[in-house]
C-alpha cells in the first residue's frame, strides 16, 4: 500500500552527516523538527541553495517550499541581499554599539508599519516574545496570559504549555523541565471560541496581563480565524484593560508590511516580528505604541537586552530583504501567484474526491488530510492523518519537492518560484496525492 512509484533518493551522504551529527547533538539536531522523526528517512543535509532551489549533501536538488521556515520570501541567496550583508561585513561584524544600519532598518519598518511606533529588535522571534510577555506584565501590573491551543510562540517557558481539561484551564507544560508555577500564569484556551474567552475574562478579569495570538495561526496547521472573532477579542482586551499582542513572527511582512493586524484590520498593542525582517539571518523584534514601548528599559523598568541585538550584518539582510518587499506590486502578485497554485491542487483533489483540503492566506499554505473546509482550531486537525502526510513527504522528495518534515507546518511560496516552477511542483503533487489515496 502506498508504494512509491519511483526510487527513493540517495542519502548516502546525508545519513552518514546525520550519524557524525548524532554524536554533537541531541539527537543530531539544533532544532527538533529537523530530525525527520515525523516523515520517512534521515534529515537531509542541505549544502546549497539559490533562488527556489535547494541542493543536499548527494546532490539532490529540490524546488523548496519551506524557505527556512518563512523567512526567505525572496528565495535563496538574493543577489540583493547577498551583496548587501557582504559589503557590510567588510567594515566587521559586530561592535556591541549602535550603528546607522539599526536607524535605518527601523525606519523602513516604522514608516510603513502603521502598528508600530516604536520598536526594539532582538536575536530570535522567541526573545522578541519572550521580551513582549515581559513588558506586558510590566505595563499592566499583572501576572496571568492568555494564549491559544494550536499557537507556537518560540520555546520561552511561559507559554511551552498546552490545554489542561476543561474549557478554561490553566496550561499544562509542554515541555519537562517548566515549573508547574509558571504554567499557572498562563491560560490556554481553544481558538475562535468567543465562550471560552469570555469566561476566562470573567474569572481571572484583574489578572490578565494579556492575550497573546498568532496573527493567524500558521504552526499548527494555517487556522484562520474568523475577522468578528478577531475584533471581538480586541474588544474584550480593550474592555479589560489587557494587552492584545499579535506574534507576526510567520506573517509579518509575509502577508504584506503590516501583516495579519491589517489583514483582520485590528491594531494590537504589541507586535512581534522575526523571520522576514532579518533576510535569513538571526533577527527578532518586538513594537508597538510609544507609550507602552516606553517602559522598556533604560527608558523604564522592563530589562531586555542582548550582546547581538541589532547586529550589523543581520540589519543589513533585513534592510536589503525590506527594500525588495517595498517595491510597489510585490506582494500582489507573490499572493496572486500562490492562491493560483493552491486553487489548482485544490481542483485536481477535489476532481478526485480526495480528502484533501488546501488552505491558503497570502503566499503561506497548508494542506490537510480532511473534508473539513474551515479548520480553525487544533482541534480538528485530525492526528491521525498525519500517516497521509508522510507518505506525501516521500513522494515529494523523490520527484524533487521539498516540504518541511511534519504535516502540520506550513508551507511557503517566495517571489524566486518562477511559474515553471510551480507547474514541476504542482505535477509532482498531482502524482503523489495519486499514491498517497491509492
Ligand atoms: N512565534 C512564531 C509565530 C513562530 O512561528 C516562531 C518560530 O517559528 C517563533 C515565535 C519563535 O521564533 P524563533 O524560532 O526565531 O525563536
Amino acid at each position: 500500500v502506498n508504494s512509491s512509484s519511483k526510487p527513493d533518493i540517495s542519502r548516502a551522504k546525508s545519513a552518514e552527516l546525520y550519524e557524525k551529527a548524532k554524536t554533537y547533538f541531541p539527537g543530531g539536531v539544533n532544532s527538533p523538527v529537523r530530525a525527520f522523526k515525523s516523515v520517512y528517512g534521515t534529515p537531509l543535509f542541505i549544502s546549497k541553495g539559490d533562488g527556489c532551489t535547494i541542493w543536499d549533501a548527494d546532490d539532490n536538488q529540490f524546488i523548496d517550499f519551506c524557505g527556512s521556515w518563512g523567512p526567505l520570501i525572496l528565495g535563496h541567496n538574493h543577489p540583493k541581499v547577498r551583496e548587501k550583508v557582504v559589503s557590510v561585513m567588510q567594515n566587521g561584524m559586530s561592535f556591541g554599539a549602535p550603528t546607522a544600519l539599526e536607524n535605518e532598518l527601523a525606519e523602513l519598518i516604522i514608516k510603513n508599519n502603521s502598528f508600530v511606533e516604536k520598536i526594539r529588535f532582538t536575536s530570535s522571534g522567541t526573545e522578541a516574545v519572550m521580551s513582549a510577555i515581559r513588558l506586558a506584565r510590566g505595563f499592566t501590573g499583572r501576572n496571568k496570559i492568555i494564549k491559544f491551543e494550536g499557537c507556537y510562540h518560540g520555546h520561552t517557558d511561559s507559554l511551552l504549555v498546552k490545554a489542561g481539561s476543561g474549557l478554561v484551564t490553566f496550561g499544562e507544560t509542554s515541555s519537562a523541565g517548566i515549573p508547574p508555577a509558571f504554567a499557572n500564569e498562563t491560560l490556554v484556551l481553544p481558538l475562535n471560541d468567543l465562550n471560552a474567552l469570555k469566561e476566562a475574562f470573567a474569572s481571572f478579569k484583574e489578572d490578565i496581563a494579556a492575550v497573546i495570538i498568532e496573527g493567524i495561526p500558521a504552526n499548527n496547521g494555517l487556522l484562520i480565524q474568523d475577522k468578528e472573532y478577531i475584533h471581538a477579542l480586541r474588544e474584550i482586551c480593550t474592555e479589560n484593560k489587557a494587552l492584545l499582542i499579535f506574534d507576526e513572527v510567520i506573517t509579518g511582512f509575509r502577508l504584506g508590511f503590516e501583516g495579519a493586524a491589517a489583514y483582520y484590520d485590528v491594531v494590537p498593542d504589541l507586535v512581534t516580528y522575526g523571520k522576514i525582517i532579518g533576510g535569513g539571518l538571526p533577527v527578532g523584534m518586538f513594537g508597538g505604541k510609544a507609550e507602552i514601548m516606553g517602559m522598556i528599559s533604560p527608558d523604564g523598568g522592563v530589562y531586555q537586552g542582548g550582546t547581538l541585538s541589532g547586529n550589523p550584518v543581520a540589519m543589513a539582510a533585513g534592510i536589503a530583504q525590506l527594500t525588495e518587499l517595498s517595491k510597489s506590486g510585490f506582494y500582489k502578485d507573490l499572493n496572486k501567484k500562490a492562491e493560483e497554485f493552491c486553487e489548482s491542487l485544490q481542483r485536481f483533489a477535489s476532481a478526485r474526491n480526495y480528502q484533501f483540503k488546501v488552505f491558503n492566506v497570502g503566499s503561506i499554505f497548508w494542506f490537510a488530510f480532511s473534508d473539513n473546509p474551515a479548520i480553525k482550531t487544533a482541534a480538528e486537525i485530525d492526528p491521525a492523518s498525519m500517516e497521509k502526510y508522510k507518505v506525501l513527504h516521500r513522494e515529494l522528495l523523490n520527484r524533487g519537492i521539498y516540504f518541511g518534515p511534519s504535516g502540520y507546518e506550513v508551507g511557503f511560496v517566495s517571489s524566486a518560484h518562477t511559474k515553471i516552477d510551480l507547474e514541476k511542483a504542482k505535477r509532482a503533487i498531482f502524482d503523489s496525492l495519486d499514491i498517497v489515496f491509492r
